[in-house]
């Protein structure tokens, strides 16, 4: 029997070769595509789904793509030629929601935005905060180990996550971690699967940490500066003085021009780049006014507002970056991460790869975790010149003490710069490790490894 029909035979209509499907798995929002559809997607209803699945995926040797959304920006959740497609979006339950103990119990499935939505009338939210969270899955930001605007105070996915149900290749099912604050029994195997991007396991539940909802208002203060380096000295300088906002962006002078084209305001009047801070929490107006003094001590014009409708239109205009850089053609998406200390250079270095490609790279920066997103603006593909100048930004990141990706993963685009980054060794014990997992490398090759 095929893997088809042994699939279909024990899962039945959860079984779908439906054209639609097939072809939009081949794909996530990296925009790369596998060069042929899968053999099949699975949409599992449940825990029992995915064991089967991969039980009779190792039996057959098939490989098995696990999916969430599909919103990935690293190509890892791509299912292309004599594959299966797992996908956990279907599982989308609460199980369990401990007010006492501030954890949640959730299946891989539920969108991040609609978890929080749920959480808000009990006055607790989730902090991992990707600025997909409407779109975007539990199980897929774990998968990545995701971060957001907010993680430089409140923590990426890692810092969210006390347990987990995970699905081996072979369909044994592991209960890793704990519903207690501290544990520390054994290898802790939950911080292993958490950002492996569907090559160890399957998520099929998960106990998250849930934190009561920041009291107080936030203060806003939006600063403008004449060159992104002074900016990027300015917030170095804040996270240095010991200050912990919620929210610090800069959007550089041409992601500045895309958003006043793409809006229709002219915000690069007011200044070439953007430096945008929130504070929030009991300390929240003290950290501001301190922040907005090395703001001005560093050469940047600003203002501060307590006015929750001035925070959410400084918010929308950070939101616009990507959408007003789609509006100009192809965007290749990045994501690199540097010690804060080194963003000034990091920046000088994407100023200097620009020139030399003369590629449009608008930037723009979690500033708060030292996390650029560099964006390579063309209007044809994304051909090996884009690649080349990408690699210059990699090497740039690494150069500077910091890594090949922030929070997009690895997938299958960087794969061919894993290697410069963990060494010869790192890499092989990382292989190794992978292969305990699974032996016969059927989750997710290909990815990461
Ligand atoms: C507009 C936009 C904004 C974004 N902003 C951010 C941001 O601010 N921060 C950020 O970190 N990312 C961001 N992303 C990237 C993306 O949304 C995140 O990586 C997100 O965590 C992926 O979730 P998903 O459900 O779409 O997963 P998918 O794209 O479906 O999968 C991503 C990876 O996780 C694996 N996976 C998915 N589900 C499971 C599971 N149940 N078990 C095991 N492995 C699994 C897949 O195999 C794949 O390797 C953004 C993307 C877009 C389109």
């Amino acid at each position: 029997m095929s893997v088809l029909d042994s699939l279909r035979a024990e899962l039945g209509d959860a079984v779908s070769v439906d054209q639609a499907q097939l072809t939009q798995v081949r794909t996530d929002k990296s925009g790369h595509a596998s060069s042929a559809p899968p053999i099949a997607v699975v949409n599992a209803r449940n825990a029992g789904d995915v064991q089967a699945t991969l039980r009779l995926a190792s039996e057959h040797r098939v490989p098995v793509v696990p999916r969430g959304a599909g919103t990935g920006l690293a190509g890892g959740a791509i299912g292309g030629e004599g594959e299966i497609v797992l996908s956990t979006l279907g599982m989308n339950r609460i199980l369990e929601l401990s007010v006492a103990d501030q954890l949640a119990v959730v299946e891989p499935g539920i969108l991040n935005g609609d978890f929080n939505d749920s959480l808000r009338e009990h006055g607790l939210w989730f902090a991992p905060d990707p600025a997909s969270r409407a779109i975007s899955t539990i199980g897929g930001n774990i998968a990545t180990n995701a971060g957001g605007l907010l993680c430089a105070k409140y923590g990426v996915t890692r810092e969210a996550v006390l347990g987990l149900k995970v699905v081996l290749a072979d369909g044994r099912m592991l209960t890793l971690g704990h519903r207690t604050v501290k544990g520390v029994t054994g290898l802790d195997l939950t911080a292993l699967m958490i950002g492996s991007e569907g090559t160890l396991g399957v998520i099929v539940e998960a106990t998250v940490r849930v934190r009561p909802l920041p009291r107080g208002g936030a203060v806003s203060i939006a600063a403008y500066f004449a060159d992104v380096t002074n900016a990027a000295v300015a917030s170095a300088a804040i996270t240095a003085a010991g200050l912990q906002p919620a929210v610090m962006e800069i959007i550089d002078s041409r992601g500045l021009e895309a958003i006043d084209d793409h809006l229709g305001v002219d915000l690069s009047s007011l200044g070439a780049v953007h430096l945008l801070v929130q504070t929030d929490g009991p300390a929240a107006e003290a950290e501001a006014d301190e922040a907005l003094r090395i703001i001005r001590s560093q050469g940047g014009e600003a203002t501060m507002s307590s006015d929750p409708a001035e925070a959410e239109r400084l918010l929308a205009i950070r939101r616009a970056f990507h959408p007003s850089l789609a509006a100009r053609g192809t965007v290749l998406i990045e994501d690199v991460a540097v010690p804060r200390s080194k963003l000034p250079d990091m920046f000088r270095e994407i100023t200097r790869i620009e020139r030399e490609y003369g590629i449009p790279i608008p930037t723009v920066a979690h500033a708060g975790d030292g996390n650029l997103h560099p964006n390579f603006v063309v209007t044809g593909e994304i051909d090996d010149t884009v690649w080349r100048a990408a690699g210059e930004v990699f090497e740039a990141a690494l150069r500077l003490g910091g890594t090949l990706t922030g929070e997009h993963g690895v997938g299958t685009l960087k794969k061919r710069w894993l290697a410069a980054e963990l060494g010869s060794d790192q890499l092989e014990l990382q292989r190794q490790v992978k292969a305990v997992f699974d032996p016969h490398g059927i989750l997710n090759p290909g990815k990461v490894f």
